[in-house]
This record gives C-alpha cells, structure tokens and sequence, in this order.
C-alpha cells in the first residue's frame, strides 16, 4: 500500500481576483480522484481578505477585551469580526468563527503575507472549497476531492499541524463503528479523521514559512465522495461538546 503527496510549485505571490483553480492546473496534471490540498492562506488572499490594522475601528467590546488583557484593540476587533463566540480571551484567544470552527484568533493571521498586512481566514470554508473543486474539475474533466487547510495548536500537545477548514466531494471521517478489530472485538466508538490527516499530511510538504508551497496533491487514496459533503458536519453538537461547556464555566468564573 502506499499514496504519493505531490507539492504543487511555481505558484506566485497571490492577490486578490487571482484564479487559483487555473494557476493549480498551470503547475501539475491532476489525475481523477487526486485529492487537492490548499492552504487558506492563498485562498484568503484571491478572496481579497488582506486588511491593515490601521482600518479597523475598535468598538466597545474589543476595547473592553483590549483593556483586559492587554492586546491591540483593532487586533481583537478583527478577531472578533469573524467569531461566534469566545471561549477563551486569555492568554490567547481561543474562539469558535461564523462558520463554527474553533481555533485561534479566528485564524487571522500576519504571516506569508506582505508587511503591514493581516489576513482574515476565507469567510466561508466550504463555499470556497467547493467553488474552488467545481472550477477545478472543469478545467480539468477529472473527478476531484479538495481541501482548504488551515494551521492550528492543538489543546493538550505541544505543536501545529494543518487541518481541514473547508472540503469538497471528500468524506471527512472514516467510520470504523461496527468493523472489526485484530482480535474479532467489533469497534464501537472509532471514527477516523481523515480529512485532517490529509491536512496534515499535506503540510509536510508546504511547512510554515517561505517555502512557497501552498497546494498539494494526494493521490492513491479514495476517499472521493459524490455527494455534497462539508466540514461543518464533523463540528461537535453542542450537547456533546464537553470541552467547550468547560470553557464556559471557566470564563463566567473568571
Ligand atoms: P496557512 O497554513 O493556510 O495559514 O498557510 P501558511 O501561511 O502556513 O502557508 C502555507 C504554504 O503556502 C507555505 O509554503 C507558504 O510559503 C505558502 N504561501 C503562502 N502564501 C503564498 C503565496 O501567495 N504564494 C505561494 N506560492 N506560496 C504561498
Ligand atoms: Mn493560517
Ligand atoms: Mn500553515
């Protein structure tokens, strides 16, 4: 057994309008069922999410949370234009964006992006997924599995790792319920994350900094779905979200 995980080079510096799909297709032949990998960092930037700090005006509540830890009150007001909720304000902000993923800062972010710039992650994940795999798909005539990664910490390990933010024709879990293991014993809680394993996988190659990588393709596995699937649907009810109800008692305490 075995996949390829193939970086996509050549890419230039991105900007707004840019389109991706024919620039990804400019740099390498996809073949049916390749699963493409892209970093929301480049998405970002061809959506025109790029800001300078200078433009946001701070309201009550940013500079409210500003005052409290400390922070840049634009900062926490660009942030906070793309949250739900927050579930944690110190000493990082850990909060849970409009499109229910929960991670840091809300994923805006000044890195691998021009000085004087930040970034506002893509507004809806799996829209741009999917816009993304359609026009990829024309291009190309092949069937297409995408992803849009993001880098995100973990909670109880030291270490980022790239996880799926956005997808298109992917399943995202692997359910193992119901099969069986070494010993015959039948599973009953496993449910594979694959998505963000790809995600990971992918960021071997595309690192964190100048590499210039910022797409993939993974090819040798199928994990190709007909259906429309989304990322939103691996998001915990909030009836079984532990951690979060956590978090909540924590910040009312505080
Ligand atoms: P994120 O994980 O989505 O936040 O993206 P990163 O900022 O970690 O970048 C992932 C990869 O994409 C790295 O290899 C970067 O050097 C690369 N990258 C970021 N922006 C661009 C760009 O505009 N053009 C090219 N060619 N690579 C980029
Ligand atoms: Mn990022
Ligand atoms: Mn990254």
């Amino acid at each position: 057994m075995k996949f390829e995980a193939i970086a996509v080079e050549n890419i230039p510096l991105i900007q707004d309008g840019d389109d991706l799909p024919s620039i990804i297709c400019e740099n390498i032949s996809l073949q049916d069922r390749d699963i493409v990998i892209i970093a929301s960092t480049v998405v970002a930037k061809a959506e025109g999410e790029t800001f300078r700090l200078e433009d946001v005006p701070a309201g009550e509540k940013a500079l409210e949370i500003a005052a409290r830890i400390g922070k840049d009150a634009r900062f926490i007001q660009a942030v906070l234009a793309r949250s739900r909720e927050i579930l944690v304000e110190r000493p990082f902000m850990l909060v849970t964006t409009l499109s229910g993923h929960t991670c840091v800062n809300a994923g805006v972010d000044e890195s691998n992006i021009e000085h004087g710039f930040l970034l506002y992650p893509p507004k809806d994940p799996d829209r741009s997924a999917a816009r993304l795999g359609k026009k990829l798909e024309e291009l190309t005539g092949k069937e297409l599995s995408v992803i849009v990664t993001d880098t995100n910490g973990r909670a109880f390990k030291i270490g980022q790792t790239g996880v799926a933010i956005g997808i298109y024709k992917i399943k995202p879990i692997k359910r193992w319920i119901g099969e069986k293991d070494l010993f015959g014993k039948v599973l009953e809680i496993t449910e594979e994350a694959v998505a963000d394993e790809l995600a990971g996988a992918a960021n071997l190659l595309m690192g964190e900094g100048a590499g210039g990588i910022p797409a993939v393709a993974i090819r040798g596995l199928d994990y190709y779905c007909e259906d429309d699937t989304c990322i939103k649907e691996t998001y915990r009810p909030e009836e079984q979200d532990f951690i979060k109800k956590g978090l909540r008692c924590l910040q009312r305490k505080s």
